[in-house]
């Protein structure tokens, strides 16, 4: 095996491409000369369009889930009870931030594999008044699942004045997102997943009522407290170092985003979701979850008759694609491919014709090629 050569499947941290690679190796700069200042001040609004917002987005030095902690620290006041949207292990995590700083939290279950339904969190709110603010996750990458966001601001709205707090660190960059919208309060990202870039930063925007409340509230922060980033970032400054290197390797995503058009960008995900899952289809495995709930960044597959880890240790240990495993109790039951950022539908029929290869080398009978074909033929349809 070429030792340099590896297949990155997992959603996340995802390929980086190589401009972006070479422009990250550019000699380090002050970050309060002016250099740093210009770049911070190209890389601004074009950072908007990504999340679907007017409002600044904001750049902290840390990975994904730090923006998490941010969205519960500034937005939630001491005593105010809130409610978890949990569809995956991700839903999950925002209800151990929670507990990290003993806030009361409600938590709304939904069974792996499946999207929650905006009205049943509705309901719950109509029963819960007091709840101030909703955490939810956009695309639940422990199962490949694309909750419907768009539609969860006005149904909160509709019965409760609580902020929504979205986690969109899969998915923001390669799916289409209306944070201002579909009413989204606060939306976090992350660098490392549609965003091609390494582990190391997390963005995140606040919307105006969000940031009513982020002004006013006490509960104590320091590193994490957005009113520092915002402040800052008026002047194309950050309150503390930057990662630097990732900031010279953003503003060249931002310009490969431009070249190639969010609305491609969007599209080609969603042609890389629809080729993958025809593909496992035409080799008979199932899949997680249903079309309508699938994300276009990762696509969860279900063995019923082969062991997923073994052939995740061939796929490996033979070909050097790695792809993910299942999470807490899905661990050994699933396992995932990541279809986002540096990724394209020449990758995909990469990763399906070695699945093949790894299924027969698994003990698995299929018909080689098939999977192949059926991704050729819905990139035909596709693109026509
Ligand atoms: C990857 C991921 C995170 C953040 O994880 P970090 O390891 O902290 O970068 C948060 N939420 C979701 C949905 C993710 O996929």
């Amino acid at each position: 095996m070429l030792a340099d050569q590896q297949f990155l499947r997992i959603p996340g941290p995802s390929p980086i491409p190589p401009s972006v690679q070479r422009a990250m190796s550019q000699t380090m700069i002050g970050h309060r000369g002016q250099e740093a200042k210009e770049l911070i001040h190209s890389i601004r609004p074009k950072l908007k369009p990504i999340f679907g917002t007017e409002q600044d987005v904001m750049i902290v030095s840390a990975s994904g889930t730090s923006g998490l902690e941010m969205a519960v620290v500034n937005t939630v006041k001491p005593g105010e009870e809130v409610l978890v949207v949990v569809t995956g292990a991700f839903g999950d995590r925002f209800t151990k931030i929670c507990g990290a700083y003993d806030i009361n939290y409600h938590r709304m279950d939904v069974e792996w594999g499946k999207a929650f339904d905006p009205n049943e969190v509705k309901e719950y709110l109509q029963k819960h008044p007091e709840i101030k603010v909703v955490f939810a996750t956009f695309c639940e990458t422990s199962t490949g699942v694309l909750n419907p966001i768009d539609k969860l601001g006005e149904a909160v709205r509709s019965v409760s004045d609580a902020l929504i707090a979205v986690d969109g660190v899969s998915c923001v960059g390669g799916v289409e997102t209306k944070m201002d919208e579909w009413g989204i309060d606060v939306l976090v990202t992350g660098s490392q997943k549609a965003m091609m870039l390494p582990a190391g930063l997390a963005f995140i925007a606040a919307s105006e009522r969000a940031w009513e409340k982020i002004e006013a509230n006490e509960q104590s922060r320091f590193y994490l407290d957005l009113k520092k980033y915002r402040d800052n970032l008026l002047n194309d400054s950050t309150p503390f170092t930057p990662a630097l290197s990732l900031f010279f390797g953003l503003e060249q995503v931002l310009h490969l985003f431009e070249e190639e058009g969010l609305q491609h960008v969007f599209q080609r995900h969603n042609l890389m979701k629809n080729m993958t899952r025809e593909a496992i289809r035409a080799l008979g495995i199932p899949l997680l979850t249903r079309d309508e709930d699938a994300s276009p960044t990762v696509t969860a597959i279900r063995p019923e008759d082969f062991e997923a880890e073994g052939l995740r240790k061939i796929l490996n240990n033979e070909f050097a694609l790695t792809v993910a495993g299942g999470q807490q109790h899905m661990k050994g039951e699933i396992f995932r491919i990541g279809h986002m950022g540096y990724c394209s539908p020449a990758d995909v029929l990469q990763i399906i014709g070695i699945l093949e290869l790894s299924l027969q080398r698994a003990g698995k009978s299929i018909e080689l090629g098939k999977g192949v074909a059926a991704a050729q033929q819905v990139y035909l349809q596709g693109v026509q």
